[in-house]
């Protein structure tokens, strides 16, 4: 396994391909790096000594020991402790942990590549295990580039003005294929090692160009990253872990790029488009049953937090808030776990996690996402998003009247309240917040593929029977 350190001098070493506010960036540009200290998270965690066992596992293909974000779940096991580590993880960053994006993507190449090679006599699934031996040996970190540019919402991939809007094989020979198109919104692209390419919908016959996965370093040539970097606000007085983490999300282009054979998943099998698309979305969403508990973690400590500092501890509007929270955190983990004993094998071994709970697990809490926060900006009060600067409270002459005026429960010091407030801004009125709050919303799908795939997997007919039944009803 490889540790933070490693991590980074192998980011150091990479070609320059990331463009950002004008210009070309090294990977440890200082706008990145809140990012990649996220990643640290993973690393340091897997290196012990706190979490060593909950985020490290034991590689099915090669038996050694693995950072569990490289790894392919083949038990109950395995996804229960998924999910556990995502939210160990997301409590420790305090928000998107990141990693788990690559992780439900391999997750979803080792069953999908399978059944392609079951019905076509292709040779993916065996390419697939070249790569995730390496890939897990290495302790690498993969994106998950899916979202295409997409064009007109209303037309498929071959009614769009232009070809390109999503990803696609424009010519193949011996060698690979040439990949033209450009994929939007890659967290992480700017900060991992290998980008995994697949398709963001069904497909049909007329479809086949559109119908391509594959993995690729992410420095490689033809190959351009056009990065937005988000971080809670820097301190200069109150350093605090949070505002030391933040995230990169990029539109990924493919501008005739070659792709060699042998990281080819999948060329041109249309009819596994939509399987690939929505193989990724139900382990993500199962992902999403532990970061969404987090998250909500998070709220919960905040409100808690705020209201015994502001003296209004267990007044009967603040219990019922947490009281609903905790209901929201541990349903969306519920519907984790039930997912994960309600799994089945895929052909090629891996567990897959049950549709329908990852789905519901998912729903509610996107749904509840601007409630949530909602409560915590009615906590706050006003203040938090009025304070003024840090460097105010530090001035001689300012400082002294903030201070005094920022006194709440006489029995919480000022630097502790004045702590808390500036984490209620970062948390309520920074961009990177509003960047978040939309990523918990449109993560994994917008929410009408929650509700499309709840549908498409829930037996509504049996529930009329279950109707017809008590109202003695004989068709
Ligand atoms: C912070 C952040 C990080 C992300 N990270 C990643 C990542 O790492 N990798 C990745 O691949 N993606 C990532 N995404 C993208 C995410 O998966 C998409 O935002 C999501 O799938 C929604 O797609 P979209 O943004 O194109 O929205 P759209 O699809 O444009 O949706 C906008 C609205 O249009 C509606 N709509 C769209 N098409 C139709 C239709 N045909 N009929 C009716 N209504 C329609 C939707 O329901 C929605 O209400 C990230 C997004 C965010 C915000």
């Amino acid at each position: 396994m490889r540790t933070s350190e490693e991590y980074l001098e192998s980011l150091r070493s990479m070609k320059l391909n990331v463009y950002m506010g004008g210009e070309i960036v090294k990977r440890d540009d200082p706008r990145i790096v809140p990012g990649i200290n996220v990643m640290r998270i993973t690393y340091d965690m897997a290196g012990g000594p706190e979490n060593t066992e909950l985020f490290t596992a034991v590689s099915q293909y090669t038996g050694e020991k693995i950072n569990r974000f490289c790894n392919v779940c083949d038990s109950v096991d395995d996804l229960l402790n998924k999910q556990r580590m995502i939210r160990t993880g997301t409590r420790l960053a305090g928000f998107c942990i990141q990693r788990c994006m690559g992780m439900d993507t391999l997750n979803a190449l080792s069953i999908v590549t399978k059944e392609i090679d079951d019905a076509h006599g292709t040779e993916y699934y065996q390419r697939f295990l070249e790569f995730i031996k390496k890939y897990q040996k290495k302790d690498q970190i993969a994106a998950a580039v899916q979202t295409d540019a997409k064009g007109d919402r209303s037309k498929r991939p071959h009614e769009q003005v232009d070809p390109d809007l999503h990803v696609r094989v424009v010519s193949q020979n011996k060698d690979g294929i040439v990949v033209r198109g450009a994929k939007e919104d890659i967290t992480m692209a700017s900060y991992c090692d290998e980008l995994v390419v697949f398709p963001t919908r069904t497909l049909t016959a007329e479809e086949k160009q559109w119908a391509v996965t594959f993995a690729i370093p992410a420095d490689w040539d033809n190959i351009y990253i056009i990065n937005r970097a988000s971080a809670p606000r820097e301190r200069k007085f109150l350093k605090a872990p949070l505002n030391t983490y933040g995230s990169s999300d990029a539109m990924v282009v493919f501008d005739d790029t070659f792709i060699p054979w042998e990281r080819v998943f999948m060329c041109g099998e249309h009819e596994f488009g939509g399987r690939m698309a929505l193989t990724f979305a139900t382990s993500h969403r199962h992902s999403y049953c532990g970061c969404k508990p987090a998250v909500e973690d998070v709220i919960m400590g905040l409100i808690a937090l705020t209201a015994e500092y502001y003296g209004v501890e267990g007044k009967h509007h603040i219990r019922e808030k947490l009281a609903h929270l905790a209901g929201i955190a541990e349903l969306v983990y519920a519907a984790g776990i039930a997912a994960a004993v309600e799994s089945t094998k895929s052909s090629s071994g891996t567990q897959v996690p049950g549709a329908i709970y990852c789905n519901v697990g998912r729903r509610l809490a996107g749904e509840n996402t601007y409630d949530s926060w909602g409560m915590v900006a009615d906590v706050a009060g006003g203040f938090p998003v009025t304070m003024p600067f840090e460097e105010d409270y530090f001035d001689p002459k300012m400082g002294p009247f903030i201070n005094k005026y920022t006194v709440r429960n006489p029995k919480v010091s000022v630097e502790n309240m004045h702590r808390l407030q500036r984490t209620l801004s970062d948390y309520l009125s920074s961009s990177w917040a509003g960047v978040w709050q939309v990523a918990d919303v449109h993560g994994g799908g917008s929410p009408v593929m929650e509700t499309i795939a709840i549908l498409a997997n829930y037996d509504f007919e049996e529930r009329k029977e279950v109707v017809k039944r008590l109202a003695g009803i004989r068709d």
